[in-house]
C-alpha cells in the first residue's frame, strides 16, 4: 500500500490552522463591529491604541459556536478573560459526577508535600 502521501498530513494541519486563524480573525472583527469596545467585567475603555488587550471570550466556551448575532461572544480584558477561564477550570474540577472521582486519584501535589517532608529533618 503506498496511498499514504508524507506531506498529506501536513497540509491537512496547515489548512486547519490557517482555516482557525481567518475564523479567529473573522469573529473578532464581527465582535468588535457588533459590541461596544468596553470589558464586560471591569467596565474597562479601548480604543485603537489598545484594541489588542481586549478579547472575545465565547460564553459557551465553544469556540466554533459563532452565530452571527454575536449572542455567544463577549468581549472580555485579557485579564478578565484569563480570570473568567481560570474560574471554569475551578468550576469543573469542583464539579460533581463522575470526573470528581477521576480527578482525585491525581493530585500531584499530594505527592510532592509527602516527598518535601521526608527531605526535610526532623526538628
Ligand atoms: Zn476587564
Ligand atoms: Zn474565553
Amino acid at each position: 500500500m503506498s496511498e499514504s502521501d508524507p506531506g498529506k498530513l501536513d497540509r491537512i494541519v496547515a489548512d486547519a490552522r490557517r482555516a482557525a486563524a481567518q475564523r479567529e480573525r473573522g469573529y473578532r472583527e464581527q465582535a468588535l463591529k457588533i459590541y461596544p469596545w468596553i470589558c464586560g467585567r471591569c467596565g474597562r475603555e479601548f480604543t485603537h491604541k489598545n484594541l489588542r488587550e481586549l478579547t472575545v471570550h465565547h460564553r459557551d466556551h465553544n469556540h466554533d459556536n459563532n452565530p452571527p448575532d454575536g449572542s455567544n461572544w463577549e468581549l472580555l480584558c485579557l485579564y478578565c478573560h484569563d480570570n473568567e477561564h481560570q474560574r471554569q477550570l475551578e468550576a469543573g474540577r469542583g464539579g460533581s459526577g463522575a470526573s470528581v472521582a477521576k480527578a482525585s486519584t491525581y493530585s500531584p501535589f499530594a505527592d510532592l508535600k509527602e516527598r518535601l517532608a521526608k527531605k526535610r529533618p526532623a526538628k
